[in-house]
């Protein structure tokens, strides 16, 4: 039994072992991928449920990778949120995002009135000193306002981070608006909107997709409740007619998802729209 323990440590130290290389490998992956430009920023439209109309592009992050191909997000940002290295990603995508839209408001200012962009900033970057003098370097150097900046952050990173309240605070002092990703799949209760300092909040899309009447009338709760606290709702993965239409009638005024338009490298984004077969 004795030899049998030991063997079953030799194996679970081997595969600690393979597991420590694997995120070593990933992170010096990503550091290299930073530095030649292989990442590159898809954006996804967000639109006004009665009327069409473009008000937002949330910036969603893919990775070129040379012999792996197009990576998803899924596949390295959780290992990157697990040291600082996502700060790192993280300066990439607001100074990327708020170059592109400041590079689209200057092309066709019209489209663009009063469309912002929407970047997901992860729990340890809101939790980092530097984050809020990030945000105002990214908006000095693209000349983008304030208010066309979005910082979509989860419920998590408003629980486990204690400089996370601090950090918004300053975040909303500087004008930029703070929108609560995946809203009812964390622990927020709807009575502690009223108190956290966010501007918006986005349904999470597993609500859309289930559609027993139950969790319709959750989802129609949550709108409610937004609009009472005077916050903006974003109803998330949008698939079908009668998904939108169901929104449109509880009143929630904004939608994002695939029946709308899928997240889209920037050179193909307005031009497809304007093409109408976005869907
Ligand atoms: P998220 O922030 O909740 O982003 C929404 C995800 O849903 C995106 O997946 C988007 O492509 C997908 N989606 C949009 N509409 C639909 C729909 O109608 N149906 C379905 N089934 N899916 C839809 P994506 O791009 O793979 O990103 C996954 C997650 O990775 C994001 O979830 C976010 O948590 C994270 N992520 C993406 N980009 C970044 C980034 O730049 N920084 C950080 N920190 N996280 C990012
Ligand atoms: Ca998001
Ligand atoms: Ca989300
Ligand atoms: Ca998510």
């Amino acid at each position: 039994a004795k030899s049998a323990g030991r063997g079953r440590a030799e194996i679970f130290d081997q595969a600690l072992r393979t597991e420590l290389e694997a995120r070593a490998q990933l992170e010096s992956d990503v550091r290299t991928g930073l530095a030649q430009g292989q990442f590159e920023l898809h954006y996804q439209p967000v639109l006004g449920v009665t009327d069409g109309r473009l008000r937002s592009y949330e910036a969603l992050i893919r990775w070129h990778h040379p012999e792996r191909g197009l990576v998803p997000p899924a596949d390295f940002i959780p290992a990157a949120e697990e040291s600082l290295l996502i700060c790192e990603v993280g300066r990439w995508v607001l100074a990327t995002a708020t170059k592109q839209l400041a590079d689209w408001i200057w092309a066709d200012p019209q489209t663009h009135r009063d469309v912002t962009v929407a970047v997901n900033v992860s729990a340890r970057h809101l939790a980092s000193p530097s984050l809020v003098e990030e945000v105002r370097q990214a908006l000095h150097d693209s000349g983008l306002e304030a208010a066309r900046l979005v910082l979509e952050i989860t419920e998590t990173a408003l629980m486990d981070e204690p400089t996370a309240d601090a950090h918004l605070r300053d975040l909303r002092a500087l004008g930029v608006a703070v929108s609560l990703d995946d809203f009812g799949t964390g622990y927020t209760s709807i009575g502690q909107l009223q108190k956290l300092q966010v501007d918006s909040l986005k349904i999470d899309q597993s609500f859309l997709h289930a559609d027993d009447r139950a969790t319709q009338s959750l989802v129609e709760l949550m709108v409610t409740a937004a609009h009472a606290f005077h916050l903006d709702v974003v109803a998330e993965g949008v698939e079908t007619r009668e998904q939108l239409d169901r929104l449109a009638a509880m009143g929630c005024e904004l939608a994002q998802g695939y029946y709308l338009g899928r997240p889209k490298p920037a050179g193909e984004t307005v031009a497809t729209r304007q093409a109408g077969n976005d869907h």
